[in-house]
This record gives structure tokens, C-alpha cells and sequence, in this order.
């Protein structure tokens, strides 16, 4: 009788740890972090046309700004990057292996001075990993090609949309028109 008691109590602890750490998972900025309902993996999706380079070859095709932010995690001035104002129907791809990333139809105007989007390309072409760079976590949006740093993505977009927002770096972005 005392055994079956000590049995249930176990089992009742090991559920009720379960739910806590389950409940914890979903709130801490972890492996397990979703975004707009999107999984935040820290690890580099799998592609059969991934792009390697070593840092010598990234120097010689990207200008010193590109690298800097794709290369290096780095960040272009607010307002000062390119396609910011660009209202033109087209397609953003990466400028270091040329994978498209945004549609000009995912595009709106966020006034923080960076190119905003609501939805990648594809879901697949983009991907989240937990930075907590500068004391603030955040969740980095890196190309899964060539696996480009591009920007953060935060959970302040249009609630109409996706309710995410796609804050990218323009300069690491090339711009092709719609053909008419
Ligand atoms: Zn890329």
C-alpha cells in the first residue's frame, strides 16, 4: 500500500515536471523558441545547393559593408541601406548566393529605416537562430544557403499579415524587377 502510494506520487511528480518543463520550453530563449509560430532551430537547415566559401573568396565577391553584414553579423545604419523606399514589383534574393528571400508583395513600411517584410519567399529559404548579442535576445534571420546573416525578425509586423516583421539589412539584398 505504501509503495503503491510512494508509485503515484512519482508518477505525479515526473507529469507535473513534465508540464513545468514543458511550459518553461516554450517561454525561454531556447532551442525549443517558436516565433509567429515558427521554429527557431540554431542549426543550419540541410540543402542539397548549400554554398560554402572560405572567408578569402567572401572578401573578394562582397563589398566591405556586404560582408560585414553577412559575414559578420553586422548591422547598416538605419535609413542608409539600399531598397528601403523601393516600391517596384519584384523579388530580393541574397547577394551571396542569390537565393530569392522576399517578395516585393511581403514588403511594408515599418519607419524603423530598414526593409521590413511580413513572409519570406519561402519559409525554407530562410532560417532563426537565438542571438543574444547586446544583452537583449533576439532572433537572427540567416539565408539557408549560404547561410548569411540578413537581420533579426521580431513579432511587432503587421497583425493583419503574418504579425512578424522581417527586419532585413538592404545592402545584402540584390532587387529583381517583375518582368511585364
Ligand atoms: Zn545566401
Amino acid at each position: 500500500m505504501k509503495l503503491t502510494l510512494i508509485a503515484i506520487a512519482a508518477v505525479a511528480a515526473a507529469i507535473g515536471f513534465g508540464y513545468y518543463a514543458l511550459n518553461t520550453n516554450s517561454t525561454s530563449n531556447t532551442d525549443g523558441d517558436t516565433i509567429g509560430g515558427i521554429k527557431v532551430t540554431n542549426k543550419s537547415p540541410e540543402r542539397k545547393d548549400k554554398v560554402f566559401k572560405t572567408d578569402a573568396e567572401w572578401k573578394k565577391q562582397l563589398t566591405p559593408e556586404q560582408y560585414k553584414i553577412l559575414r559578420a553579423e553586422g548591422t547598416e545604419a538605419a535609413f542608409c541601406g539600399g531598397h528601403l523606399n523601393n516600391k517596384e514589383k519584384g523579388i530580393y534574393s541574397c547577394v551571396g548566393c542569390n537565393l530569392p528571400l522576399f517578395k516585393s508583395d511581403s514588403k511594408f513600411e515599418s519607419g524603423t529605416g530598414w526593409p521590413s517584410f511580413f513572409q519570406p519567399f519561402k519559409q525554407e529559404n530562410v532560417w532563426l537562430k537565438v542571438d543574444k548579442s547586446f544583452g537583449m535576445t533576439r532572433y537572427e534571420v540567416l539565408c539557408s544557403r549560404c547561410d548569411g546573416h540578413l537581420g533579426h525578425v521580431f513579432d511587432d509586423g503587421p497583425t493583419d499579415k503574418t504579425g512578424l516583421r522581417y527586419c532585413i539589412n538592404g545592402d545584402i539584398l540584390t532587387f529583381k524587377k517583375d518582368e511585364k
